[in-house]
């Protein structure tokens, strides 16, 4: 089912003197194809919460459409929608098992959908097994570790088959390590039964690593919108360069003087663009340590990561206290020199307009 969004824009009213409106939602138009996982990804207070509210039917928009398919939504209530949905904090019946959590959904199904006793627990039993917790099926929720019950959650979600399944930061009450595994069971889940989902979070890699698609979100507007890679690669402004990536892109007070690119007075680039004052942008695997490289900083210290090693490093023009280069750990670091020098990648390179922050060619 794919699903799409015309013109979406969600006001909030003003409360108290002084505040004006909150645009949670500043007119969004996307479609998300069919079968795919796409995440919508921002930071705190970016509008995700409400764009997936508005999707599933608790919100009504503010102006704008939702359609699932062709079926236009807007005006139809949360039940009616076909969505099914999973929280932060998985909400469940703490007085009933994982069966009758799961069950919980098909309970209130009337005519021909009515279904038998034994038929609502065979449906569980399915989507329990997708889910991996058919062997948890008498315990309560207390009984359970975070990540079972979000499996739970999940599994609930999906036994009515819905159009649509919406994930809103389903894996941040988990550990690192489960919310790794999850992550993957996510993925999995989501590929077996094809369901469009849209999946909310904060955090760029957990997008990245299960997202077809991703929606990079800022102050309730849509940044950019594509594959995972392709944003990472070409991202279309300095808040995206900046929201993707670890350890983030190193950021420059650069510019443009008469056909080269500058950080300080170093020239880092011949380009054909105009004058001026721009930020420069390089992500951490565009450094490459070279005795002659265009670029000198300040070695503060060489951490050994394994495969790689991270050059920590500082430069009067850089906007942030310090640089990190991931570099291969074939190389060698001279430490008992305070000054490092690096040639750039090209393609790791991004240029911004200093006062729009869009991306400009070089
Ligand atoms: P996110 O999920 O990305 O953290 P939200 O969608 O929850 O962000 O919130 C987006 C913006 O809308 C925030 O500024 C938030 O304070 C505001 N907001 C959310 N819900 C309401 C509400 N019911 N009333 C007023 N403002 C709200
Ligand atoms: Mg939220």
């Amino acid at each position: 089912m794919k699903v799409v969004l015309k013109n979406l824009t969600k006001k909030f009213p003003a409360r108290g003197k002084g505040s004006g409106d909150v645009i949670a939602v500043n007119n969004f138009s996307f479609e998300i194809p069919d079968k795919s996982l796409v995440g919508l990804l921002g930071p705190s207070g970016c509008g995700k919460s409400t764009t997936l509210n508005l999707i599933s039917g608790l919100l009504r928009p503010t102006e704008g459409n939702i359609l699932f398919g062709e079926d236009d939504v807007t005006s139809l209530p949360p039940e009616k929608r076909g969505v099914g949905l999973v929280f932060q904090n998985y909400a469940l019946y703490p007085h009933l098992t994982v069966m009758q959590n799961i069950i919980f959904p098909l309970q209130n199904l009337k005519g021909k959908n009515k279904l038998s006793k034994a038929e609502m627990e065979m449906k569980a039993y399915e989507i329990a097994k997708l889910v991996q917790i058919e062997s948890l099926m008498e315990r309560k929720p207390n009984e359970l570790s975070g990540g079972q019950q979000q499996r739970v959650a999940i599994a609930r979600a999906l036994v009515k088959m819905p159009r649509v399944l919406l994930l809103d930061e389903p894996l941040s009450n988990l550990d690192a390590r489960l919310r790794l595994q999850t992550r993957e069971e996510i993925k999995r889940i989501q590929q077996e039964t094809g369901i469009t989902t849209i999946f909310v979070t904060h955090d760029q890699e957990e997008a990245m690593s299960i997202s077809d698609l991703i929606v990079v979100m800022k102050d309730g507007i849509v940044q950019q919108i594509g594959k995972p890679q392709e944003v990472y690669d070409e991202p279309k402004n300095l808040f995206v360069a900046k929201f993707l990536g670890t350890p983030p892109i190193s950021v420059f007070d650069g510019y443009i003087n008469s056909g080269r690119l500058f950080i300080g007075d170093e020239a880092i680039f011949d380009t054909d663009s105009k004058d001026g004052e721009v930020y420069i942008a390089v992500r951490p695997e565009g450094f490459v340590l070279s005795e002659k490289g265009v670029l000198s900083c300040k070695l503060k210290a060489v951490e050994v990561m394994g495969r790689d090693i991270s050059v920590v490093c500082t430069n009067e023009k850089c906007t942030a206290n310090a640089i990190r280069a991931i570099i291969s750990a074939e190389n060698r670091v001279d430490t008992s020199s305070d000054t490092v020098r690096f040639d750039l990648k090209k393609n790791k390179v991004f240029v911004f307009d200093k006062n729009t922050e869009e991306r400009i060619a070089f």
